[in-house]
This record gives C-alpha cells, structure tokens and sequence, in this order.
C-alpha cells in the first residue's frame, strides 16, 4: 500500500480525475481521495460526477490491488470526472476512530498489557472495540467515557507521523493491535497517529486533527464476548 491521497491531503473534498478502467456499476481512478477503509473502519462514501450526471459511490473495494469505486447505479462512466468525498460521512467516521484511539489509551493506562482484539467504526456514528480483559467489571469500562469526553475537552492536537517499521516493532505498545494496524509504506515506513500526551499507535484510518473536534463520546453498551473478550459499543452524543 501507498501512502494514500487522503493522508497527504486530509482537507481535499473534490477533485478532478481520469476514469482507467469502468464497469457497469464501477470504476478505477487514476486518484481518489476516498478512504477505501480497512483495519474495522468503513470506507468514504460520496459522488462521482461524470458526462451522464452524478452517480453516489456507496462504497471502495480492493480486489488483487485495484481500488474499484462502486457506484450507486449501473453505469459506466469514462474519461474525465469529478470527485467529491462526503464531507459529513468523512467527519462523523474521523471522530467515532479518533475517540476510540483515547478510549484505547484509557483502557491501556487502568489496565496495563491490555490488547484490542476488534474494532468498528460504522458509517451511522455508532462503533465498537473488543479487549481481552477477562478480569474487569462491565460497569468500570462502561465509565471510560467521563475520561474520553475529558481528554475531548482538553483540545489535543493529532498528528500522523512516518516512522521505521522495524523501530515499531520494538517500540511497547505501538502496535497494539495488528487487524487495525496499516502495512507499511514500500520504503519501510508505518503511519502512526499521536494524541498530544495521550497515545501513539500505528493506524491507517482517518482522523481528526484536535481532540476538541469530536462531539461528545458516549458508550452505549459493555458485553462480554466469550470467556476473555469485552466489547465496548459507543456512539457520538
Ligand atoms: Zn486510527
């Protein structure tokens, strides 16, 4: 995997592009600035204008490398289109996974070594992780969202950096579950996302850039999952 467009340009909305290759109800780009999601998150979800009209993307699928945009109908649209990412979709997605970075940090601070097991994060504004955590109260972790909403409030800046993947290996903690974490660029290098003071996990998603962005956290359920695993489901006030 490349660095992908919406990495390097988190603020780009709308832009021009060249259909490569199209199918009915389909079609490969020479540029997307759609997250094709991955790692438990959902992918963008937005518009392609073309010469017939405007046709939704509904959703990104990968298959032998090839990024398929897949359309809302079925046409077939060529030659020079135009573009646009849901910008609300984009928000209420970077929000739910930039809370669920924090709650991850909160959940790793009260009970050390702790690891995720599972993520989700749903295009409604709902989301959920799994932890192997066999020995804690449900009602414990149902209070973890006093503690994100806290750090929310305390405005903290989220940065992605590029660092060595071989260092992040042997860095504790950095990579604290492998299922969200992001390949590494062709040169080597991991993505990592760090919360001021907070957390510093290597992570392909999108995100905010400043905590005080999120709306309000709340976690709406607590379940166990078998003999170890516990499931926090949380969704944006
Ligand atoms: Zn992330």
């Amino acid at each position: 995997m490349a660095v992908y467009l919406c990495h390097e340009q988190p603020d780009l909305y709308e832009h021009d592009a060249t259909v490569l290759a199209a199918a009915p109800g389909r079609v490969v780009l020479d540029r997307s600035a759609f997250h094709p999601g991955g790692g438990g998150q959902v992918s963008d979800l937005g518009w392609l204008e073309h010469a017939g009209g405007v046709v939704p993307v509904v959703g990104i699928e990968s298959i032998d490398g090839t990024v398929w945009h897949v359309l809302g109908d079925d046409v077939a649209p060529t030659g020079a289109v135009v573009v646009r990412v849901d910008a609300d979709q984009r928000s209420r997605v970077a929000q739910l996974h930039t809370d669920s970075h924090i709650l991850n940090a909160l959940v790793f601070e009260q009970f050390p070594g702790t690891l995720v097991t599972g993520a989700q994060i749903n295009s409604d504004g709902t989301g959920r992780m799994d932890f192997d955590l066999s020995e804690v109260d449900n009602d414990a972790l149902r209070a973890l969202d006093g503690g994100v909403n806290a750090v929310i409030n305390q405005g903290l800046d989220v940065r992605s950096v590029y660092v060595d993947a071989t260092e992040a290996a042997t860095t504790k903690g950095l990579v604290r579950s492998l299922s969200v974490a992001p390949p590494p660029t062709p040169e080597g290098r991991l993505r990592i996302i760090d919360i001021q003071g907070i957390d510093r996990q290597a992570c392909g998603g999108t995100h905010l850039s400043n905590t005080a962005q999120s709306a309000p956290f709340r976690i709406t359920k607590v379940e166990s999952k078998g003999k170890r695993n516990r499931r926090i489901r949380f969704a944006l006030d």
